[in-house]
């Protein structure tokens, strides 16, 4: 019996574990002085009204036996995917087909278990900083060649370089996390262009695209010509439309994308059909009603709260005379610390002058080093307190 020693290779997350301990200890030891936490990538306003009102509906449907439902469609049932394929793609002037569309329980497992239908000797390509799942799935699986990291700093803008080597797998995600920066159309074209010209195949992470303002930045890779024949895409209803505890993603395959002859979209079909069994009949009217009239306007209220949150913090922060990026197509901001600061030096010191926790660059790869991430996920009243404790303590 032997196990899959690949595990042993994962460098434990102590991110956010250690952030816990260090943030408990200090509570532990100072209860009198109130926490504000914008660290969490989690969002905290409730479900929109259609997806409560529609969630309800399907419970009902669920309690009676000529409505009842047993196991969903294994990629999604057709109501969903249309209104995915409708309004996420055919009004941004992308064509794809139903089949191309896979609905999930999220964007995390996805990016994942994509992994599965490419061979372990492939050479991976990942932007650092990163999020981490890219990383740690490869090596759990074995992925048996160094992974290229793309640094992805101030100096160029956050965006990676094209790699000189050859990359087989590439992972981008933007609007990106940890750094809160996007991609315009022109820069990604420079990447479709070269996944076509390598036969490389871009997994391309739009987790956050509800939060893009700017009009020269896609929601879609598919929006780039030539993307269809390299490109993955995951998407995520969880930042979206606030469905983290609900749980529900989905993943795009066009038929267009082979290697080798061989179509990717056949065999994600057999990897799902195999290894998934389907979202919750319930959450996926909760999806659908995210499409309706109403849906549309409460969820673009709560980006819009979250929006002026990372405003708020953005703006806050500039006046303080820190170094900037993020917030504009992200709920996420990322600055730079000041004086060089290491990013947990000044983790510990927001947390001990302040009270604030943000989370420390460092701890999303070595190019992270340097830099803070703070998010806007919080409440209105807790982010306007942070962002005063902020200009009181460094305001000139
Ligand atoms: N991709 C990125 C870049 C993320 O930051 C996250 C969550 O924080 C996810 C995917 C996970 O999304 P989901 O909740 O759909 O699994």
């Amino acid at each position: 019996m032997k196990i899959n020693e690949n595990f042993l290779k994962i460098q434990s997350s102590y991110l956010f574990s250690n952030i816990a301990k260090k943030v408990n200890a200090y509570v532990a030891a100072n209860p009198d002085k109130p926490i504000i936490r914008l660290g969490i990538g989690d969002v905290t306003r409730p479900l929109a009204d259609e997806c409560i009102t529609a969630m309800h509906k399907a419970v009902d449907h669920m309690a009676d036996e000529k409505t009842f439902m047993g196991y969903p469609p294994e990629y999604g049932h057709s109501w969903l995917i249309t209104a995915i394929n409708e309004n996420d793609y055919k009004s941004r002037g992308v064509e794809l087909d139903n089949s191309e569309i896979f609905v999930s329980d999220g964007a995390k497992s996805d990016c994942g278990n994509i992994g599965d239908i490419f061979s372990l000797d492939n050479r991976v390509a990942v932007c650092d900083p990163v999020y981490p799942v890219y990383v740690d799935t490869n090596v759990m699986m074995g992925r048996s060649k160094d992974m290229l990291y793309m640094p992805c700093t101030a100096e160029n803008g956050f965006l990676p370089q094209i790699p000189t080597e050859k990359a087989d797998i590439i992972y981008l995600c933007f609007p990106n996390n940890p750094t809160g920066m996007a991609i315009t159309k022109d820069e990604l074209k420079k990447w479709v262009d070269y996944a076509n010209a390598n036969g490389s195949v871009i997994l391309f992470d739009s987790a956050y695209e509800a939060f893009i303002t700017e009009d020269n930045v896609p929601h879609s890779i598919y929006e780039i010509e030539g993307a269809k024949t390299c490109a993955i895409e995951f998407r995520s209803f969880s930042k979206t439309a606030g469905f983290t505890g609900v749980r529900c993603g989905y993943t795009v395959v066009p038929h267009d994308l082979k290697v080798d002859g061989v179509e990717l979209n056949a065999l994600w079909a057999r990897r799902q059909a195999t290894k998934f069994n389907g979202v919750s009949y319930i959450t996926q009217r909760a999806a659908a009603a995210c499409y309706t009239d109403a849906g549309k306007q409460q969820i673009r209220d709560t980006i819009a709260y979250y929006q002026k949150n990372a405003k708020v913090i953005y703006d806050g922060l500039k006046s303080c005379g820190f170094t900037v990026y993020g917030a504009v197509n992200s709920p996420y901001v990322w600055l730079k610390t000041p004086d060089g600061m290491k990013s947990w030096d000044f983790f510990d010191l927001l947390l001990e002058n302040i009270q604030v926790v943000g989370t420390p660059g460092e701890g999303f790869g070595p190019s992270g080093e340097g830099y803070f991430r703070l998010t806007s996920f919080g409440s209105a009243e807790n982010t306007a307190k942070a962002v005063e404790r902020i200009k009181n303590y460094f305001g000139k």
